[in-house]
C-alpha cells in the first residue's frame, strides 16, 4: 500500500484518520462522529481521538501496522490476561512460556524454539522474508517482580504488557515484510526474569542477538512516554571480614575484631556520601555483626549496593567503595575478600531508534499525555534493566509508556500498579506502543542507509560510554 489515499475502507471505516481535501475542511474539534466524503470513502472518525490534519504526516506503513494490530486484539488481549492472572518467578515462567510459544507457533512464517539458549523458560520465534536485510529483535518479558519486594504481588511490574506489545510488533513488522516484499528477519525472544535474575544477560552469552541488528523492548510505568530511557548501572558487592577470635575481657589484645572492621569501612563510606554524584546511590548494610558481644568477633560482613548513572561512573564509584572496605581491614589488621556480583548496565539510548519511534507515535491518533521528550533530550528512570547489558552490546530501544494510573497513582512494585497493569487501558497504551516499535522495526528494513544512522549513532554513544561495562 503505497500511500495514505489508499487506504483500505476497514481502516478508514474504522476512522483512525481522518483527511481533510480542500473541498472539506477539516471537521471542528470534538465532533462526534461526523461523516465526510473523501475519494468515495465515507469517513468516520473514532469519538475523542485526536485527527491527523496533514496526510502527508502519515508514514507510509502506519496504516498498515495499525489495521495488523487491530486485528490482534483479540487474540493478545486474553494472552495479556492470562499472563497477567498467572504470575510466575523468574526462570520459573512455564505458563507464559508454553502460552506465548503456543501462539507463535500459530502464526504463519514463524519458526519457534521452546526452551532457548538453555533456558527451560526462554524462547526464540523467528520470521524471515527470504530476502536479504537488517534483523530486528523484540524481547517478551514474561516473570513477575520477586517476592521479596512485597509477598504475593503479582505482576506489579506490569510485564504482561511487554510481552504483548513485542508480540504485537513483531508480528505486524513480520507481515509488512511479508506484504510489501521488504527484505530483513524479525525475532521475537521470549526473556526470563528481568527481575534481578539477568535472563537478556544470559540470551545474550548464549548468542541471542549474534546476528542482531537492533533490539527493542517497552516498560510500562505510570510516569513517562518516551523512546529515550536512560536507567541506572548497579552492582553488588559482598563484603566478608575475617579477624581472630578472643575472650574481651579476659585477653581482647590477642584479637583482631572484624566486625571493628565492618564499622570501620561502613563509616568511611558514610564520609564517602558527601562527596559522591548527586545520582551515585550507594546502599549498605551489615549482614554479619559477628557472634556475642562477650568475644572479640572473628567474623563479620555486609553488602553494598551501587547505583551510577552509567556504567563508566559505576566503575569510578565501586572503586571508592572497595578502598572504604579495604581501609576497614587496614585500620585492624582483618582480611577482607570483596565478592563483586555483577548487576545490571545503564540502559543507551539510541537518538535515530527514537527519532523513527517518535515519528509513528505522533501520527497515531489521541496522542498520550505526558509528551515524548524533545529530539537529543532524554528520559532517566531511576531503576535498572538487563537491557542496559544489551545496549552495550547493539543499539537498542527501550521503550518508557505511561498506561493509565491506579486509583493510589502507585508506581510499579506497588499493589495499585498491580491493578492498573491489568486493564483494557493499560493494554490498549500497550497496542500503541507496539504500533510505533513494529513502525521504528519497518523502517529500519524499508529506509536505506537507515541502520547505518543507527549503527553510527550506536558507536558515538559507546564512545561516549568509554567503553567496556564495569562489572
Ligand atoms: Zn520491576
Ligand atoms: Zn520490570
Amino acid at each position: 500500500m503505497g500511500s495514505q489515499r489508499t487506504f483500505s475502507p476497514e481502516i478508514v471505516m474504522r476512522g483512525l484518520f481522518q483527511f481533510s481535501s480542500p473541498r472539506s475542511p477539516p471537521a471542528p474539534q470534538g465532533a462526534m462522529w461526523q461523516m465526510e466524503e473523501d475519494d468515495g470513502f465515507i469517513l468516520v472518525p473514532r469519538p475523542g481521538r485526536e485527527q491527523v490534519e496533514d496526510p502527508e504526516q502519515v508514514p507510509q506503513y502506519l496504516p498498515d501496522i495499525d489495521d495488523i494490530i487491530h486485528g490482534l486484539e483479540p487474540s493478545l488481549w486474553p494472552l495479556n490476561t492470562f499472563i497477567h492472572y498467572n504470575p510466575e518467578l523468574g526462570y520459573k515462567e512455564h505458563k507464559a512460556h508454553d502460552a506465548l510459544t503456543k501462539f507463535m507457533e500459530s502464526q504463519a512464517g514463524w519458526v519457534v524454539t521452546r526452551s532457548a539458549f538453555g533456558m527451560e523458560t526462554a524462547w526464540l520465534a523467528v520470521y524471515d522474508s527470504g530476502r536479504p536485510g537488517p534483523t530486528v529483535s523484540f524481547n517478551a518479558e514474561m516473570g513477575q517482580n520477586h517476592p521479596d519486594a512485597l509477598p504475593g504481588l503479582g505482576h506489579a511490574c506490569g510485564h504482561n504488557l511487554i510481552a504483548v506489545a513485542s508480540l504485537a510488533a513483531g508480528l505486524a513488522s513480520a507481515k509488512i515484510l511479508r506484504r510489501h516484499r521488504l527484505g530483513g528477519k524479525v525475532t521475537i525472544v521470549g526473556t526470563p526474569a528481568e527481575e534481578g535474575g539477568g535472563g537478556k544477560i544470559k540470551c545474550l552469552d548464549a548468542g541471542a542477538y549474534r546476528d542482531v541488528d537492533v533490539s527493542i523492548i517497552s516498560h510500562p510505568g505510570i510516569l513517562n512516554n518516551s523512546p529515550m530511557v536512560r536507567t541506572t548501572a548497579f552492582t553488588h558487592l559482598n563484603v566478608a571480614y575475617h579477624g581472630r577470635a578472643a575472650h574481651a575481657a579476659r585477653s581482647p589484645w590477642r584479637g583482631i575484631n572484624a566486625l571493628d572492621a565492618m564499622v570501620v569501612a561502613y563509616n568511611a563510606i558514610s564520609v564517602l556520601r558527601q562527596q559522591t554524584r548527586p545520582d551515585d546511590i550507594i546502599g549498605l548494610q551489615i549482614t554479619n555483626g559477628g557472634n556475642k558481644p562477650n568475644v572479640i568477633h572473628e567474623h563479620a560482613g555486609g553488602v553494598a549496593v551501587l547505583r551510577a548513572t552509567s556504567a563508566s561512573r559505576l566503575r569510578e564509584l565501586q572503586y571508592r567503595v572497595e578502598a572504604c572496605f579495604r581501609a576497614g581491614a587496614e585500620a585492624t589488621g582483618a582480611t577482607v575478600d570483596i565478592e563483586v556480583v555483577p548487576g545490571y548496565l545503564d540502559h543507551v539510548p539510541n537518538s535515530v531508534l527514537a527519532a523513527a519511534f517518535t515519528k509513528y507515535w505522533k501520527a497515531l491518533p489521541g496522542v498520550p499525555d505526558p509528551p515524548l521528550p524533545l529530539p537529543g533530550q532524554f528520559t532517566w528512570v531511576k531503576a535498572s534493566t538487563d537491557q542496559g547489558n544489551l545496549s552495550y552490546a547493539l543499539p537498542s530501544m527501550n521503550v518508557s509508556f505511561a498506561i493509565p494510573p491506579g486509583v493510589n497513582g502507585g508506581q510499579p512494585h506497588s499493589p495499585d500498579f498491580e491493578k492498573a497493569s491489568s486493564t483494557r487501558g493499560a493494554f490498549d497504551r500497550a497496542m500503541r506502543v507496539g504500533k510505533a516499535m513494529a513502525g521504528t522495526a519497518v523502517d529500519i528494513c524499508a529506509t536505506p542507509g537507515l541502520l547505518d544512522q543507527v549503527r553510527e549513532q550506536w558507536k558515538r554513544d559507546m564512545a561516549r560510554q568509554d567503553g567496556a561495562p564495569a562489572v
